[in-house]
């Protein structure tokens, strides 16, 4: 975020705390949450997490410097609540269908994405994560308001809701370039991520 890059030493914790947003990692290393950058410095003094990565910037907490932290990680593991209600919504489809077209497999830009219903509305069909993904502008029009079979297309994959608990709280939140590598892509979708409940 740029707020950092405008933090300079000796700033105290109170003074940036409102402008940074800090990535927390389980145990695992799998992002769990967002967190502000206080509650993150309170972590890490507490020895409850350690840093992974942090910007240029130092901040003066309790009665040392630290590099102000972009992504921490807890040490110990935190377990993950099960259901999580996630809300439907253009962004949070988008980001779980990975900005790719369900029918097509293309990457449009952003703005030539739709929320398309595979049973369309005017059948009844409901706006929920089983009945929406992500289609192209061209897609979309093509199917209009069919069904998968009128229409003749095939999805990529069977939508359900995203049951990363990450996604909950990385919707509302702008991140840094340094947390892309914690959040890999395959973690966004009910498929193939992994349990978190084994560890
Ligand atoms: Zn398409």
């Amino acid at each position: 975020m740029r707020a950092v890059a405008q933090v300079y030493f000796p700033l105290g914790v109170r003074e940036v705390a409102a402008m940074a947003s800090v990535l927390v990692l389980n145990a695992t290393y799998e992002p769990l949450n967002v967190v502000s950058l206080r509650r993150a410095v309170v972590l890490l003094l507490k020895d409850k997490a350690e840093i992974l990565e942090a910007a240029d910037q130092e901040i003066r907490a309790a009665s040392c410097a630290i590099p102000v932290p972009l992504v921490i990680r807890l040490v110990y593991y935190v377990r993950v609540p099960r259901r999580v209600t996630i809300p439907v919504s253009r962004r949070t489809v988008l980001m779980r269908d990975r900005y790719t077209c369900q029918y097509c497999g293309a990457q449009p830009a952003k703005a030539n994405l739709t929320i398309d219903h595979i049973i369309p509305k005017v059948r009844g069909g409901r706006t929920s994560w089983e009945n929406v993904v992500c289609a192209c502008k061209a897609c979309n029009l093509r199917k209009g308001a069919k069904t998968l079979e009128q229409a003749n297309m095939r999805l990529r994959s069977q939508p359900g809701p995203p049951r990363y608990v990450a996604l909950v709280w990385l919707a509302g939140e702008p991140s840094h370039d340094a947390w892309n590598k914690y959040i890999p892509a395959h973690l966004w979708c009910d498929d193939d991520a992994p349990q978190d409940e084994t560890a």
